[in-house]
């Protein structure tokens, strides 16, 4: 991608009405655009960010062998009416409204009430289970505080899946490996996510969020500081400083980032839209069901609230919008073609290049720009820098000359 063309430019400034690090350095240096609160528009840069962080969800889900499908936004009264849902929580949580002939519609913020009867359409019998599905979508909630900037949207990307059982056990197993699958999301998105005990409502003791500890969550947990035991605070029948059940140390309170959540959801469901299967011996059976949720765009908020520096965004390799960004200095003819070729060559071998190709820009000004984006390696070719390349890490002060072919290989390492 050549910068002389680039649809967004970088601001000067922050924006004045966003208090949050991530809405701050997102909205400034393009990869953002605010609409209204909490209602984002994913510019092209990072754009190519949240795509990369729901392809590694996407990748993961698929490894327990969930399938994807993309269920409708726009949901019919009918069946939240079926689970009570419609009126509570209601408008509290759902936008809803009318359409043409008085018919009310809702966006949807969750997806049980879509999947649990289209399950029926194919489960029938205990040879159909289990099965897992999961869909990556823009979920909609009537957020009553969005200040967060990705934190907290009002419309927001979420990847819901839904699995499906015979029983309680089943389930468990399959939860189990659902809790693998997500500390390898977050492992590759480098944050690390501490798994917490949360409120598990009727069927199970617990619910599993995953937290990822900040100064600037909105969360609170009461972490064990040493075997890291952690529990939600809403929940928690316990204190800061009290002894941990797990081991002998005790229990410290932080703040944190929810950015998954597992439940166990048993028949709640299933029973209110008669979701049964016929086992081996003849007898209907209620399906038994979890739900696994993770944001993707608020992991992506998540991780510029925790990679980042005063001069801007140092995006973690697996999930930077580009590779490397390769800056031209100076007007020398001799000093572009040699950063055209350089360009070439990175793309010819399959490196995502940001080429700063523009003209007219201060040296001052392109590095600027090259760590408020954040792009994990600096390439610069400049007279100075002859036949050879410059290459930094975003974040260290040393650079070192590289000759062309092996720019490639460190990049690509
Ligand atoms: P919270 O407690 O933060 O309001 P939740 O418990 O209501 O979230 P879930 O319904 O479990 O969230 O949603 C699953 C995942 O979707 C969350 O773990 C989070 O990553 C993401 N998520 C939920 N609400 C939002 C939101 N308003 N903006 C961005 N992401 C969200
Ligand atoms: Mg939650």
């Amino acid at each position: 991608m050549r910068q002389s063309q680039m649809f967004t430019k970088t601001d000067r400034e922050p924006p004045a009405d966003e208090p949050s690090i991530n809405a701050r350095l997102l909205q400034q240096a393009g990869y953002t655009d605010k609409l209204a609160a909490g209602i984002y528009t994913y510019l092209p840069l990072g754009l190519r960010v949240l795509q990369r962080i729901q392809q590694i969800v996407r990748e993961e889900m698929l490894s327990v062998g969930a399938q994807e499908l993309l269920m409708p936004a726009l949901h019919p009264r009918e069946p939240w009416a079926t689970t009570g849902r419609w009126q509570d929580p209601g408008p509290a949580v759902m936008f809803q409204f009318e359409a043409h002939g008085g018919q009310a519609y809702g966006l949807g913020w969750t997806h049980e009430e879509i999947i649990t009867p289209l399950a029926r359409r194919f489960i029938h019998s205990y040879r159909d289970l289990p099965v897992a599905v999961f869909q990556i979508q823009d979920k909609f909630r009537n957020e009553p505080r969005a200040k967060s900037g990705l934190l907290r949207g009002r419309e927001f990307s979420m990847k819901d899946m839904y699995s499906f059982h015979r029983d309680a056990a089943d389930l468990d197993e399959f939860y189990q490996r659902a809790i693998s699958a997500y500390r390898r999301v977050f492992e590759r998105c480098a944050i690390s996510a501490v798994l917490t005990e949360a409120s598990g409502g009727a069927f199970a003791k617990y619910s599993h969020e995953f937290q990822v500890v900040t100064p600037y969550g909105e969360d609170i947990i009461f972490r064990c500081c040493g075997c890291g035991y952690a529990q939600n605070r809403e929940v928690s029948q316990y204190a800061a400083g009290d002894p941990c059940p797990k081991c002998e140390k005790t229990f410290v309170e932080e703040k944190a980032i929810e950015v998954g959540n597992i439940f166990r959801l048993g028949t709640r469901f299933s029973d209110a839209f008669h979701l049964t299967y016929l086992d081996e011996r003849g007898q209907t059976v209620p399906v038994v069901m979890g739900c696994y949720g993770i944001g993707p765009s608020r992991v992506m908020g998540a991780i510029a609230e925790i990679h980042h520096d005063e001069h801007g965004l140092r995006w973690p390799s697996s999930v930077a919008p580009f590779d490397v960004h390769l800056v031209a200095l100076g007007k020398d003819q001799a000093v572009m073609d040699r950063a055209e070729a350089v360009y070439q060559k990175l793309t010819d071998s399959g490196v995502a290049a940001l080429y700063d190709d523009r003209q007219g820009t201060t040296a001052g000004e392109k590095f600027h720009d090259a760590d408020l984006l954040g792009i994990p390696w600096r390439a610069v070719v400049s007279a100075k820098s002859g036949m050879a390349v410059e290459l930094k890490a975003r974040g260290s002060k040393t650079a070192e000359l590289l000759p062309l072919d092996k720019l490639v290989a460190k990049i690509r390492a």
